[in-house]
């Protein structure tokens, strides 16, 4: 199976997605946030400079997912999360995953920036385990109202799913993220997967089929 980069507009379903994928379908997430954290638990000088919510420099982030990766069977299939940001980071992670012999497929999850706002004021979160939900769309709501289905802990509304944050997310979206869409495409590793439809069946079922054909 092929290592999954989705990129996508802040809501574009991403967590969504991963979430899915995970639960489903046997994926593990190799998040850059996640690991920099339990790198800074043993590591003073990172963990001070996470503190100010500075950027870690790419050699960092780079060094740190490829330990991560060359731990992992290459039988396991791999979402990365929170990498590329950028299109030096887009050009440095293929030369690491080309020598891990990891082949990539890179889903584009593409949504109007409408269906984006409508979706923005229905996000509830699990703060313990992180799994999102929409308590506006069946296919993602909670089993029971307001609980977390794997460990019951009330959702909670992000203080950062506000329309002026989101502004502020999506303008770095067009400025980071397309330049990688473009990059990929040129590539010919991109997979545009559209992400308008309110209850993210159908986009659901084309991801379903991408991974299907990625699978060796
Ligand atoms: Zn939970």
């Amino acid at each position: 199976m092929k290592s999954v980069i989705f990129l996508a507009p802040p809501l574009g379903g991403k967590g969504t997605f991963s979430d899915y994928l995970i639960h489903h379908c046997g994926f593990t997430q190799i998040s850059t946030g996640d690991l920099l954290r339990s790198e800074a638990e043993h590591n003073e000088e990172l963990k001070a400079f996470l503190s100010t919510g500075a950027f870690v420099d790419d050699e960092t982030i780079l060094q740190i997912v490829e330990k991560e990766l060359s731990k992992i069977s290459l039988s396991t299939p791999i979402i990365l999360d929170g990498i590329p940001r950028t299109l030096q980071q887009a050009k440095k992670l293929d030369i690491i995953l080309s020598g891990l012999k990891r082949d990539v497929v890179v889903i584009y999850i593409d949504v109007d920036k409408k269906i984006l706002l409508d979706r923005l004021l229905g996000r509830r979160i699990c703060m313990k385990c992180h799994r999102s939900y929409n308590i506006y769309i069946d296919e993602f709501k909670p089993k029971v109202s307001m609980l977390c289905d794997d460990c019951h802990e009330t959702l909670v509304q992000r203080d950062d799913d506000n329309l002026e944050s989101y502004e502020v997310r999506y303008a770095k979206f067009l400025e980071s993220t397309m330049p990688v869409v473009a990059y990929y495409q040129e590539k010919g590793c991109l997979t545009v997967l559209q992400n308008n439809d309110v209850d993210q069946t159908s986009a659901l079922k084309s991801l379903l089929e991408v991974i299907d054909d990625n699978k060796k």
